[in-house]
């Protein structure tokens, strides 16, 4: 009852397809029986075959070799299998009766990968001699038989499901369009792969995109094809490909390539020195900086994730040579191409454990974050307050009046930015308002202070100090009436709520 209802499936979607294919003509204006019989005659197996004249593997999920031998006698109740012997179908190159060995040949690179998944996704890119034989298969049935409809088949399609279950049934692996995993799978046939070289010197030999005509020309699917078409069919005949024959050796697996989708981990840093970066940091080719936070912390995660690589992403920057105190400033690592999706807490306080404090950056709080909160790190830098503090030096004593006039501005000011000179060469020279929210000064010695400040997002704090040759008005130096400059400057607060909690 299943296999009658598999076969129904079939013929079904068949004639639907054809209805679409043949512009709703299906008055009989050419016979199916006819075209399978030219198949069979150049070769072709039954998959390849159905595809000829349809596309199942579009539309239908229960086909095997039963339905589609099914399929294909209630057009020629005669049909059967052609005999290849030894050899493989003229059209997929044998792909169709190599399917399963393709399945354990990628289920064997699988368990050597490092990789567990239990969900897939597999991408295929068919050998392009097959393409260049399917092409030259339409139009020898399009000669054969005019009203042949048929303009493309996709065989890819097909494949990737015929592929999907085949691994699916000798694993307990799962097939979803939505797995982080993907396999992608690159088919060969050295056989076939240069069958359009036997056909290249009847355009003239020419290299299309050069101006040499002695090299055998190697292009991609696009160009062949494109000069495919300008090929005749006594041309294609002269060289034997007119229909191609069946091949000796069958389609092979090239190669597979796995990749599974990016984790994000949020955290904050801190870094108690003054001579690492955040991230390299380095003039013709020169490191300026002893190492960077990026450095400490993206590696660490990579190697607990058995991962490709790392992108930092920091909400805001502290130069050099400002350290990052307090709670620290919050980042997110992309970590691309990951073996291990899941990081436990406990994975992520050891990553935290063995960065440690030892070079004088820290990570905390370690998070496995959502890709949709990644946003936040960037709303973050544009709009949070920070806090800071500066040691600053004063050309005079600061005295109690001094001081008492800067108590006026304890609830902040608004200071008018022109961009810094030091980053001119990469910022447009405007002038941007700030709001400075919190000013604080505490005396250290006569001409010393620790000027505590809260600011808006973006705010150019060693420029606020010493005024930047008048470009930060007012400054620090304005306020008090005299030079001043800055000596250290770290980074006290980020006010951002991160990581997110899950
Ligand atoms: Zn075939």
């Amino acid at each position: 009852m299943v296999a009658i209802n598999g076969i129904l499936l079939v013929v079904v979607i068949l004639n639907d397809s054809l209805v679409e294919k043949n512009g709703g003509d299906t008055s009989g204006s050419w016979d199916r029986c006819e075209v399978l019989r030219l198949l069979h005659k150049a070769q072709v197996c039954p998959w390849c075959s159905v595809l000829f004249l349809a596309d199942p593997g579009n539309s239908s999920k229960d086909y095997d070799n039963q339905t589609i031998m099914t399929a294909l006698q209630s057009w020629d109740p005669d049909y059967t299998s052609p005999s290849l012997g030894t050899a493989h179908c003229a059209s997929c190159v044998g792909v169709f009766g190599n399917i399963d060995q393709i399945a354990e040949n990628i289920l064997q690179q699988v368990s050597t990968s490092g990789y567990q998944p239990s969900t897939f996704f597999v991408r295929v890119q068919l050998p392009l001699g097959m393409i260049v034989r399917q092409s030259i298969l339409l139009r020898w049935l399009k000669d054969q038989c005019p009203n042949y409809p048929v303009t493309t088949i996709d065989i890819k399609s097909l494949l990737r499901k015929l592929v999907n279950r085949a691994i699916s049934s000798a694993s307990n692996l799962t097939s979803d369009p939505e797995s982080p995993f993907t396999m992608d799978l690159v088919l060969g046939h050295g056989e076939s792969e240069s069958d359009y070289q036997k056909w290249m010197p009847t355009t003239g030999g020419r290299n299309p995109r050069g101006r040499g005509n002695a090299r055998p020309f190697k292009g991609g699917k696009d160009v062949v094809l494109n000069l495919l078409s300008s090929v005749t069919s006594d041309q294609l005949t002269e060289v034997g490909l007119y229909p191609p024959p069946p091949v000796n050796s069958p389609c092979s697996v090239e190669s597979v390539t796995f990749s599974q989708r990016s984790i994000f981990v949020g955290g904050r840093y801190t870094k108690h020195r003054r001579d690492i970066s955040q991230t390299p940091f380095s003039v013709g080719g020169v490191s300026l900086s002893a190492t960077s936070v990026s450095e400490i912390i993206g590696p660490a995660l990579v190697k607990s994730c058995h991962a490709e690589r790392f992108n930092f992403v920091p909400s805001g920057r502290e130069d050099m040579d400002v350290q990052m105190l307090g709670n620290g400033r919050p980042f997110y690592i992309e970590i691309v191409n990951p073996k291990v999706l899941h990081l436990s807490e406990m994975d992520l306080k050891e990553v935290e454990n063995q960065i440690g404090t030892k070079q004088g950056v820290q990570a905390h709080r370690l998070t496995l974050i959502d890709p949709e909160a990644t946003r936040m790190i960037k709303e973050g830098e544009e709009h949070k307050t920070k806090s800071y503090v500066c040691l600053v030096w004063c050309q005079n004593t600061l005295s109690p009046q001094t001081l008492g006039k800067l108590a006026d501005y304890k609830e902040g000011l608004v200071v008018q930015q022109r961009c810094p000179i030091r980053v001119l060469h990469r910022r447009a020279n405007l002038v941007r308002p700030k709001q400075i929210h919190r000013l604080e000064v505490q005396p250290v010695q006569d001409h010393w202070a620790l000027v505590h400040l809260t600011t808006e997002a973006g705010t150019y704090v060693k420029e606020f100090i010493h005024g930047d040759c008048g470009r930060s008005q007012p400054s620090f130096a304005d306020l008090i009436g005299c030079s001043a400059d800055i000596l250290e400057l770290d980074v006290e607060k980020v006010d951002l709520e991160w990581p997110p909690t899950q």
